[in-house]
């Protein structure tokens, strides 16, 4: 046998998500990968990869003088070649090594393979879709096998007879799913109050950018639009509803509807009304918010602008009401409001390290698991989903 034929093929993948950032990465696996990097590869100081210390970072371009500049990284027996983002840059490169005898792993398989097992696979995954940091944080824990060894755990106590105890794991998971899951739920914030209060206004600042024209015309704002923001690290919707209007007209009318359909989602409302409003003690709709038992209610009192420093003091101290006043003009009061919503949003806590279930296939795995009328089916279910 000769030592070629005992080589395995060295696999190529691209490891970045689709579309997503400045700079993609191709990784080559296999104890062939720095030869077949060699023959695709110009460095710019001239030397091939096989010559390049494992670990030192080479500079070239793929292909030929002309080719797209990479970085490349070696090991012993595999090779990252990071280039422009864009798919068509990884896409060429994956090609190239094909051609030169490399087989081309898919990127679900790659992290099949790549990671400890699937859980951590499908965090991999998940990481690439998070919009805020908090998120990334608790799925990088699961990448670090939290919710892997908590399952075991849960899997030793049926073993060791302690099937409630095991319950008892299964259901705080659950718990933890259905009460912080920023992953399928985002908080939703409902924006409410009369036309022309500031409402788009006071949502594209909040966003920090300008996401709709604003017309100084009642009722402009017909539908509900969402915009999805970050507020004290977690995914949050921004609903700018139509304008509320005694009289109103059909289609404000229909808007107010489709308020009244989805509302039951909110976690929280913005109640929006100009600081002179408060101040007189009339914004409009009362019998409209009424509507709105149970969900927690934020008092905007917005344009401050327009009032006299003494009509100010008079709002803030106005006794029973707490107001979060606001002035898109003066960029008042805006970071107060943002910490006033993140404190009614207060999702609990998560230490470093808590297992986390993060999509929806894992909460019914072990919701079955948790509902087994025995130890045997309760433990199935959770093998399952290990093995998935
Ligand atoms: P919406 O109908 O409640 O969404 O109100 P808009 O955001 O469209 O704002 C209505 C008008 O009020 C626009 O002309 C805005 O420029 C103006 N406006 C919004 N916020 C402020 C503010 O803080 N101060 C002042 N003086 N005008 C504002």
């Amino acid at each position: 046998m000769t030592e070629r034929s005992t080589v395995e093929t060295p696999r190529v993948g691209v490891l970045t998500p689709a579309g997503r950032g400045a700079i993609a990465v191709v990784a080559v696996r296999g104890a062939d990968s720095v030869r077949v990097v060699d023959r695709c590869f110009r460095a710019a100081s001239g030397k091939s990869l096989a010559e390049t210390p494992s670990g030192r970072v080479a500079f070239g371009r793929w292909g030929d003088a002309d080719g797209e500049e990479v970085v490349v990284t070696r090991s012993e027996d595999s090779v990252e070649v990071h280039c422009h983002g864009g798919a068509a840059a990884s896409r060429a490169i994956v090609e190239s090594l094909k051609s030169v005898g490399c087989q081309v792993v898919e990127q679900q398989e790659w992290l099949a393979e790549t990671t400890a097992g699937s859980i951590e696979a499908a965090a991999h995954r998940a990481l690439a879709q998070v919009v805020t940091e908090r998120e990334a944080l608790v799925l990088l824990d699961q990448i670090n096998g939290a919710l892997r060894k908590d399952l075991e755990q849960a899997l030793e106590l049926i073993d060791s007879g302690q099937l409630e105890e095991a319950k008892d794991r299964m259901f705080t998971l659950i718990n933890r799913w259905h009460g912080c899951n920023p992953f399928l739920h985002p908080t939703q914030v409902y924006v409410m109050g009369a036309p022309n209060v500031g409402k788009s206004s006071l949502i594209n600042t909040l966003v920090g950018f300008e996401r709709s024209i604003v017309f100084d015309v009642p009722g402009t704002t017909r539908d509900l639009v969402t915009t999805t923001t970050a507020i004290d690290g977690w995914k949050v919707e921004l609903i700018d509803t139509a304008g509320l209007r005694r009289g109103a007209d059909s289609i404000e009318q229909r808007g107010i509807d489709i308020i009244f359909d989805s509302i039951h989602r909110a976690k929280l409302v913005l109640h929006v009304a100009e600081a002179r409003t408060w101040l007189e003690g009339k914004p409009s709709s009362k019998v409209f918010f009424s509507r709105l038992k149970g969900i927690p209610m934020i008092k905007v009192a917005s344009k401050i602008d327009l009032l006299n420093p003494s009509e100010i003091q008079k709002l803030e101290k106005r006794a029973g009401d707490k107001f979060f006043l606001t002035s898109i003009v003066r960029r008042q009061g805006i970071d107060e409001l943002l910490e006033g919503i993140g404190a009614i949003m207060n999702p609990p806590a998560l230490p470093a390290g808590t297992a986390v279930l993060f999509n929806k296939e894992q909460s019914d795995r072990v919701t079955e698991a948790w509902l087994a009328p025995s130890a045997a089916v309760s433990k199935h279910a959770l093998q399952a989903l290990l093995a998935e």
